[in-house]
């Protein structure tokens, strides 16, 4: 198939991309990297009237590092994340989880902000921010305003971007001292989204867990420490309470499954790494 007729503008400055979106309201879409979009676009899954490329806007790809976060504009890829120089560093966690994003391919094109905007329930980025309790950046004509990650992702591919409205950026916290963090995910085939996909954030005083691919968005609890006889018990409940999908990929009994052995898994694995 092929996509419905749209109008296209590739914008140059965020002013003019974000006059067209205010103007288009409903029907206008930002397009990125054109990983995820694309194919709706071509399957006529979505059908916006005007399509808005950022991807030309100097302003929006830039990497930022300053007060305790770090800020990743709507223009970044997922390759620039990975091969900058501090990320190992400063958001082990990013650094663990993007290799299991899609493929070099798709890495080299798709943008970090583009994942969180599309919200797969499996994808490992959105994971990853609510693990690390980061921020979304939203911007409009009318201003901006910043939400939490536990706030951005409202369902299966729905976030809490307004018509109008596009990710002008994201924070990711980073690495305190005394932490450790963890990420594992069982898929068909590496590249492939997650079945099951955890996340954890090891401090000082407790862990938390992080899992996608279950419930629609990815979902975080506090969890005992490894040792403690309420791990096993905590992980068990925390699996019923995602409310598991069922698809050809899985069962819901698999994924309660992952969740409690591969959850034991990275919990232990944060809580060795903590420095
Ligand atoms: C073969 C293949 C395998 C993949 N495997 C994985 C995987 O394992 N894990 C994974 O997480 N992803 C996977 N992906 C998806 C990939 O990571 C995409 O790059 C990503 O989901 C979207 O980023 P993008 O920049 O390409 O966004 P686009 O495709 O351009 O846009 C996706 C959606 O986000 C919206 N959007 C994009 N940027 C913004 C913005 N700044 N503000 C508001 N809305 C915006 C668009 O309107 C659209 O709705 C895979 C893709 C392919 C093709």
């Amino acid at each position: 198939m092929k996509p419905a007729p749209f109008d296209f503008l590739r914008a140059e400055t965020l002013p003019e991309a974000l006059d067209s979106l205010a103007e288009a309201g409903d029907e206008g879409r930002v397009i990125a990297g054109g990983q995820s979009f694309v194919p709706m676009l071509a399957m006529r899954l979505a059908r916006p009237a005007v399509l808005v490329d950022i991807m030309g806007i100097a302003e929006l790809r830039g990497l930022d590092r300053g007060r305790g976060a770090l800020r990743v504009g709507a223009g970044v890829r997922q390759a620039e994340l990975a091969s900058w120089p501090d990320l190992a560093e400063t958001l082990p966690l990013v650094a663990a989880a993007l290799p299991y994003v899609g493929h070099v391919q798709t890495r080299s094109r798709g943008t970090v902000c583009g994942s969180l905007a599309h919200a797969d329930p499996s994808a490992e980025l959105p994971l990853c921010l609510i693990a690390l309790g980061g921020e979304v950046h939203l911007r409009s004509r009318k201003g901006r305003r910043s939400i939490s990650a536990q706030d951005f992702f409202l369902g299966m591919m729905a976030t809490a971007v307004a018509p109008g409205e596009m990710i002008e950026a994201v924070s990711f916290p980073l690495k305190k001292k005394g932490e450790g963090y963890a990420f594992r995910e069982i898929a068909r085939r590496h590249g492939d989204y997650a079945v099951v996909a955890c996340a954890a954030v090891a401090t000082t005083t407790g862990v938390r867990l992080a899992v996608g691919g279950v419930a629609d968005t990815p979902q975080m609890r506090p969890m005992p420490l490894p040792g403690s006889v309420d791990l096993d018990d905590a992980l068990n409940d925390f699996a019923w309470a995602l409310n598991s999908r069922e698809d050809l990929h899985a069962t819901a009994r698999y994924r309660r499954e992952l969740v409690r052995q591969l959850g034991r898994a990275t919990i232990e694995e944060a809580v060795r790494c903590r420095d």
